[in-house]
């Protein structure tokens, strides 16, 4: 006969306040030991002060909801929401508590017990589930945008002040968006381009969604860096957005329609690997087997894609880089994504690639890991911390350097909205976009 259980551990279950599939972990948030290594590293306890706002104080927040100790309310999910899920805590923390995956599986759970209304039920409609989806869409609006930058319409919208119907943080980000390609690069690339000289592997190049719209020219770039360096790449036009601003939103049931479609079409490919840019997207990726711990076999088919997706200097670094040539005569200085660095581990690579360029000449940034207040839809959910955040981040960009360097796309428009403001002469670009640069410099002058 089994053995009965304690009375306490059958009212605990019953009581939990997690009481949809996939919340989270027990084993996860058990390990935390109170230390507090991560508050000094919290972005959020360091402006807040609050310990509810700390590593620290989530982790219990969430054990005391999964306990039924405090109900599903704004107590937990407020600070839960609040956090950046940049994982700076993860890096310093001794038991290994994965904070980023706790909070984005209590996420899930505030999404299922109140989905929300109001502004964000709009950007989750709109945005998350409307557009970033569906392809056709992304590339109508990248149109329309294009058409706006380059028509004289936006010069006319800007001088009547229609923008003033727009929230400020919207408004913000309007006046920093990059001029937009004719084509998103997943459009304009062959489906399959060969590898220059000898070949090293096969690779499907990830374009991605916000990515594609408005930074088309990066994911060129890498298609060149990784055909130059003995890749065959693969651009399937049935790869869709990555889930990861899904994932973030707590929309989990979203980030599976999307994962599933993106683990079929690169597991029938048989590449050797998915090659991505965006360090958001790559670490969402790299993470798809946490969405199907419930699912034996898309648990499987996620950790087999999983275990193939590299970061583009992360795949370079691993497969065997030519060192470029071409003199690019600038100093630039290099900040750390997130989700590349605390998420990822992806450190030296990115910094390997840029002291590998002639005349390049890369200067540390201070506290270069901290986060830049872009994460995800933080800067639009969030925008009072998001602005002290960037505030903090362009204070610290040394004045000796022209370029500011990095690996993602919303800190590559977090950053260009510091420098608009800021009024500084900088330029925002992407690792592979110098190194592309350094390429091409040789191309021409041989
Ligand atoms: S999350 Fe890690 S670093 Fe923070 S208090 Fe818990 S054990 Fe310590
Ligand atoms: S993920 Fe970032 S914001 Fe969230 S608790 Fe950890 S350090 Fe703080």
């Amino acid at each position: 006969m089994a053995k009965a259980e304690p009375e306490l551990v059958q009212m605990s279950r019953q009581v939990s306040s997690f009481r949809w599939p996939d919340a989270p972990e027990e084993e996860k948030f058990s390990v935390c030991v109170h230390c507090g290594f991560c508050l000094d590293v919290c972005p959020t306890y360091q402006e807040l002060k609050d310990e509810n706002h700390s590593p620290r104080g989530r982790v219990l927040l969430i054990k005391e909801a999964a306990e039924g100790k405090l109900p599903l309310d704004e107590s937990v999910i407020d600070p839960v929401f609040t956090c950046l899920d940049c994982r700076a805590c993860e890096t310093v923390c001794p038991s290994g508590v994965q904070v980023g995956s706790l909070i984005e599986t209590a996420r899930g759970q505030a999404h299922a017990a109140y989905p929300p209304i109001g502004r964000a039920g709009a950007l989750e409609r709109v945005f998350l589930r409307g557009v970033f989806p569906h392809r056709s869409r992304l590339r109508a609006i990248g149109k329309f945008i294009r058409f706006y930058q380059r028509s004289g319409l936006r010069t006319i919208v800007r001088k009547t002040g229609a923008l003033s119907i727009l929230p400020h943080a919207a408004r913000e980000m309007e006046a920093v968006i990059p001029e937009v390609a004719a084509d998103m690069a997943v459009d304009l690339l062959p489906e399959r381009i060969p590898a220059r000289d000898a070949k090293k592997g096969t690779a499907v190049l990830f374009t991605g969604c916000v990515m594609d719209v408005f930074f088309a020219a990066v994911n060129e770039a890498t298609a060149r860096v990784a055909v130059r360096n003995g890749l065959e790449l693969l651009v399937p036009r049935e790869q869709v957005c990555c889930g990861a601003l899904q994932i973030h939103a707590g929309d989990r049931e979203q980030a599976r329609i999307l994962a599933k479609t993106n683990i079929d079409v690169f597991l029938a490919t048989g590449a050797d690997y998915l090659v991505i840019n965006a360090a958001g997207c790559g670490a969402a990726l790299k993470e798809y087997p946490d969405l199907f711990r419930d699912d034996p076999i898309y648990g499987e088919r996620a950790r087999a894609f999983s275990a193939r997706v590299r970061d583009i200097s992360e795949l370079l670094v691993e497969v065997g880089f030519a060192a470029p040539k071409g003199h690019i005569n600038r100093t630039v200085t290099y900040h750390d994504a997130c989700h590349l660095c605390h998420a990822q581990h992806i450190r030296s690579q990115p910094r390997q690639l840029l002291r590998a360029i002639p005349g390049l000449k890369l200067v540390e940034l201070p506290d270069s890991e901290r986060c830049c207040g872009s994460a995800g839809i933080y800067n639009l959910t969030h925008p009072d911390m998001a602005s002290a955040l960037l505030e903090r981040k362009m204070d610290d960009i040394p004045e000796t350097a022209d370029a500011v360097v990095m690996g993602n796309p919303g800190c590559m428009m977090q950053i260009r909205l510091g420098v608009h403001k800021r009024q500084r002469d900088l330029d925002v670009l992407h690792t592979v976009e110098l190194l592309d640069a350094a390429y091409r410099k040789e191309a021409a002058e041989q």
